[in-house]
């Protein structure tokens, strides 16, 4: 890639024409910000989004802030092309990139790019052509019935689209042309039609019961405070959190400012937006990775136009360019979803926040299982926060049993248990709906050769092959290997000898079938529900008890509402606890409780049984007596003495190559060179859990720090001493969630 800068020798001391000088940061991943002359034009103000020559090529970029480098040579300058006809980026995303780039020492254009990304947005639409009446009609000019309706239709002057006109009149398009070539209608731009509809803040909405309306006059009080706040929002599912910040969202329109909302996974959200349209009478803009090119590049300049008021979107919306931005929320504020994990390593909820204060705007988390760091986060009284303590309309919580598998076993080779068997019975008996649930994906988690014990495992990872039986494939779940299963043990030879261990939801749907043959079964999981139409088809038919048995991975824990779902059985709820995951207690918790969460939603109280054999467990004791609170307590006084997060910081540098020795030198150098001292400690360097991941080597580092102490400055410190050669990447991970 040409790098400009690297390749002008610096002259020392030129003198520079004040005001020529200016510094364009480019979308692309290694660069800083560069110097170019402004065009003779006039500079343009630090947002501008401008063309400048790059190497052989152009490319486009943003005026950016601080001072250009004055030893450079004028001779060395090149001139910026052109300035872009679009809103400058504001002042607020230009700090946010920055801050974002210092925070997870990603190099600014990598940031940038995320701001950008949707280049065709930047050119101003075409103008879209119509016709209007001619101010004087040609002497003799033939009317035609057709003809003279329409020019009754354009008879006020205004011009319009030759579709609309011809439709408006039952005319043929063709007489259109003729009477333009007849000189009674004349081309004429059309005014641009706004892409969004304005939500209506005051359509009639649900009228909020006295906590709720409490609840979100406090947050429309934060709003029209018109600064920086942010409020942790909790409260049961069920309680109505959604319609509370549904107000908030109310007065930031009336502030005549933009709502930005983000959810987690914005492809299961049809019912979220339904309600959205309930409310405000109009679907908001939507923001994630399957939209068209198109409908990405109009909804960008919308947003960059002030024409978006309310937008719903997936963590990527952050970095949309929103002119008064008055309001964001993080709906479902624990989700992991919110981490991306690639390319630029951030969490969206924690650049909410950011977001928000650069911005000036209202911040809302809201989760009926917060993150212990937004819920310590409220307690040292850093964020305000509202609690919901009641489900709507005094729909009850659900009862939550557990079923030991120690004392009360499924038969052999099967997984629903003699008590989980009943209940199922039961409910469907009685014409109610019921759920099982499992997080894993496929038939198998493993497949085991019986005759010498060999186990298929992917040939690019550290993982088993998950067996999918209904597609006669075995898949890797990390990088998307897939093989058909053996005829014979790849190992030993041995003909037929494969068994499948342990269930996934495909096993646990034959067990279903074989049980309850009259229910109308329905999974869902990822592979089942690929995109957003098919998770709303899925979603309409069971609300329309077209389904009597839902089994499902963690898909169904978000968020929906099934009112006729009276029962949750979880099947395996020791499945998240295993791995050592600083966060495995509290993230399964929060997962079992989501998924406790969708019974009993409307007039039948809901009951949930829960198969463990850790009965014992913290997280099985808080689902069944229900006290999060103690339980997140619990949590954090397990966490505080070694200083782990919250009440520490964290940072993972996973070291990866296709040449294990090369990730073992380069490892083993950062191990030595690793920073220390009072409340620092680095842990490994040790071989990651999935230590080959798509034919790379992985070795991690953690560096551990007490609350007082940024990581960032011992990150930077700590990588400048260490050469990494050109086949090893060392991947920054500011705040790990994931620790594979
Ligand atoms: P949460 O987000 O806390 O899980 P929701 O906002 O999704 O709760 O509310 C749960 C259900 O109750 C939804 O169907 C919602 O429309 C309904 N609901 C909540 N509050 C009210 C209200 N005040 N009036 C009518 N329906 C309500
Ligand atoms: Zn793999």
């Amino acid at each position: 890639m040409a790098r400009p800068k690297d390749t002008r020798p610096r002259g020392a001391g030129a003198t520079v024409a004040p005001g020529a000088r200016l510094r364009v940061l480019l979308p692309l991943p290694l660069a800083d910000a560069y110097d170019y002359r402004a065009p003779a034009s006039g500079a343009p103000p630090p947002g501008s989004f401008v063309t400048v020559p790059l190497g052989g090529r152009q490319a486009t970029g943003v005026v950016w802030d601080g001072p250009p480098d004055p030893s450079l040579p004028e001779s060395r300058l090149r001139e910026v092309i052109a300035v872009l006809d679009a809103p400058p980026m504001t002042a607020a995303l230009r700090r946010f990139v920055d801050w974002v780039a210092a925070y997870t020492l990603s190099p600014p254009g990598a940031v940038l790019r995320m701001a950008m990304s949707a280049p065709a947005a930047l050119a101003p639409p075409a103008p879209q052509a119509g016709w209007r009446r001619a101010p004087a009609w040609p002497e003799g000019a033939r009317l035609t019935p057709p003809r003279r309706r329409v020019l009754e239709l354009l008879a006020d002057g205004r011009a319009r689209a030759g579709a609309e006109i011809a439709a408006a009149a039952g005319v043929a398009p063709a007489v259109l042309r003729a009477m333009a070539a007849a000189g009674l209608i004349v081309p004429s731009l059309l005014p641009r039609a706004p892409r969004f509809a304005m939500p209506a803040p005051d359509h009639p909405g649900p009228v909020l019961g006295r906590e709720q309306a409490a609840a979100a006059a406090a947050l429309s009080a934060a709003v029209a405070r018109r600064a920086f706040s942010t409020t942790l929002l909790t409260g049961v599912t069920g309680s109505g959190k959604t319609e509370v910040y549904f107000e908030a969202v109310a007065e930031t329109l009336r502030q005549g400012r933009q709502a930005l909302v983000l959810l987690p996974e914005i492809a299961l959200s049809t019912q979220w937006l339904e309600r959205f349209r309930a409310r405000f009478g109009v679907a908001p803009a939507l923001w994630h990775s399957e939209l068209t090119s198109r409908t990405r590049r109009d909804t960008w300049r919308a947003v960059a136009e002030g024409e978006a008021p309310v937008l719903v979107g997936a963590r990527s919306a952050l970095f949309l360019p929103f002119p008064d931005l008055g309001l964001i929320v993080v709906d479902e504020e624990h989700e992991t979803a919110f981490k991306q994990e690639e390319g630029v390593v951030y969490h969206a909820r924690d650049m909410a926040v950011v977001r928000a204060r650069l911005a000036g705007a209202a911040c809302v988390l809201a989760s009926a299982t917060p993150s212990l760091e937004s819920v310590t986060n409220a307690a040292t009284g850093r964020y305000a926060s509202l609690h919901l303590p009641a489900r709507h309309g005094g729909a009850e919580l659900p009862e939550v049993a557990l079923v030991d598998l120690r004392r009360t076993p499924p038969e052999r080779g099967r997984f629903l248990s003699p008590p989980l068997v009943a209940a199922v019975g039961q409910t469907l008996a009685r014409g109610e709906q019921a759920m099982l649930f499992l997080n894993r994906r496929g038939y198998a988690p493993m497949t085991l050769c019986r005759a010498c014990g060999h186990r298929l495992r992917c040939p690019n990872c550290t993982a088993w092959l998950v067996e999918h039986r209904a597609q006669r494939r075995l898949q890797c779940h990390h990088c998307g290997h897939a093989e058909p299963p053996p005829e014979a043990c790849p190992e030993c030879g041995a003909p037929q000898a494969t068994v499948p261990i342990g269930p996934g939801v495909e096993r646990v749907l034959e067990e279903a079938k074989a049980l309850w043959p009259e229910a109308r079964v329905l999974v869902m999981a990822s592979d089942t529900l690929p995109g957003p139409a098919a998770a709303a088809a899925a979603a309409r038919s069971i609300r329309e008890r077209e389904v009597d048995l839902i089994i499902g991975t963690q898909i169904v824990a978000k968020g929906w509402h099934f009112p006729h779902l009276t029962l949750v059985g979880v099947v395996d709820a020791d499945l998240g606890l295993a791995g050592g995951d600083l966060r495995a207690s509290e993230r399964t918790f929060q997962l079992l409780h989501q998924v406790a969460g969708r019974a009993g939603r409307e007039e039948h109280r809901g009951r949930v049984l829960v198969q463990s054999f850790a009965p014992e467990h913290p997280v099985m004791r808080a689902l069944v007596s229900g006290d999060s609170d103690a339980f997140m307590a619990a949590e954090a006084e397990a966490r505080r003495p070694g200083h782990w997060p919250p009440f520490g910081r964290l940072a993972a540098l996973i070291v990866s190559s296709e040449d294990e020795r090369a990730a073992e030198r380069t490892a083993r150098d950062l191990g030595l060179a690793a920073p220390g001292g009072e409340g620092v400690e680095v842990l490994g360097p040790a071989p990651a859990p999935l230590a080959i991941l798509r034919g790379r080597h992985r070795r991690r580092l953690l560096l551990k720090t007490r609350r007082d102490i940024a990581v960032q400055p011992l990150l930077r410190a700590w990588l400048a001493k260490v050469a990494v050669p050109g086949n090893v990447r060392v991947q920054v991970d500011v705040d790990p969630v994931g620790f594979l």
